[in-house]
């Protein structure tokens, strides 16, 4: 399996707090059968800043510490960019990066909110080849208010990843069924584990695609996997018409 999303690399961020957990969390990844990580550090956050370059050079570091150990993980670098003002300029200043090197980028909204102007940068960004990932959508207050906005992104042609814990029901029954119906309504193309640590937010791919066989059947599983994929290798990602699908619990909430 591969895995998109996750704060492994030592002391950046709210991450691994050093070496020692960073290679924990590496060994918990290969037991469950994660072969490829890609790490994505929080970047102009308004806490944490980690230039693209700094990150290439950890992740460097932290693959030799892995090879040294025989713990067979590959590390890709990455960042998890919250949208800020300046990121179409440091994307052309490289300060600012994709995934793996692929058209693919990580983005995040603050928890409150979508980010203002985002449709014309998703706009911004489709001219310059590349393709917005929105980090965690089932876990922002306007999208779970109006996920009709989500779906106004992915229409443009933004893609999203939802977050292992949310499927398993770590962060409540709502945002389980929420992230469900997301996946339904096509308004999801990723499951990752933003894992962080390995007590409360470790990863936990292998159960959350469990969890979304039991629900949704294997082909949800593998058009994830694919996608997953398909970032590592650089291709293009085909997606299903996106139509949000009002569940009845939303109604009823909203009426
Ligand atoms: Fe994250």
């Amino acid at each position: 399996m591969i895995e998109i999303h996750s704060h492994i690399l030592p002391d950046l961020d709210d991450g691994a707090s050093d070496l020692d957990q960073a290679v924990h969390m590496a060994r918990e990844a290969v037991e469950q059968g994660i072969h490829t990580v890609i790490a994505t550090p929080h970047h102009e956050n308004g806490r944490f800043t980690n230039d693209a370059s700094s990150v290439e050079l950890q992740v460097k570091a932290f693959q030799e510490e892995l090879n040294r150990r025989n713990i067979p993980l590959h590390i890709h670098a990455g960042q998890e960019i919250r949208v800020y003002r300046d990121l179409i300029e440091d994307l052309e200043a490289q300060r600012s990066t994709t995934l793996g090197g692929s058209r693919y980028i990580l983005l995040e909204f603050p928890s409150d909110q979508i980010s203002k102007g985002m449709n014309e940068i998703v706009y911004e960004l489709q001219l310059m080849k590349l393709v917005p990932i929105i980090a965690h959508p089932e876990r922002n207050r306007e999208i779970v208010d109006n996920p009709t906005k989500l779906l106004e992104l992915v229409q443009l042609g933004a893609l999203t990843q939802v977050t292992a814990h949310s499927l398993l029901g770590h962060f409540g029954k709502s945002i389980q069924s929420f992230t469900l119906d997301l996946c339904r309504s096509n308004l999801a193309h990723f499951v990752s584990s933003d894992a962080h640590n390995t007590t409360n937010r470790g990863f936990a791919l292998s159960e959350a695609y469990d969890a979304l066989r039991n629900e949704l059947g294997d082909p949800y599983v593998s058009t994830f996997q694919n996608n997953a994929n398909r970032v590592i290798h650089n291709l293009s990602i085909e997606t299903q018409s996106p139509v949000w699908m009002k569940p009845k619990w939303f109604q009823f909430w909203k009426s």
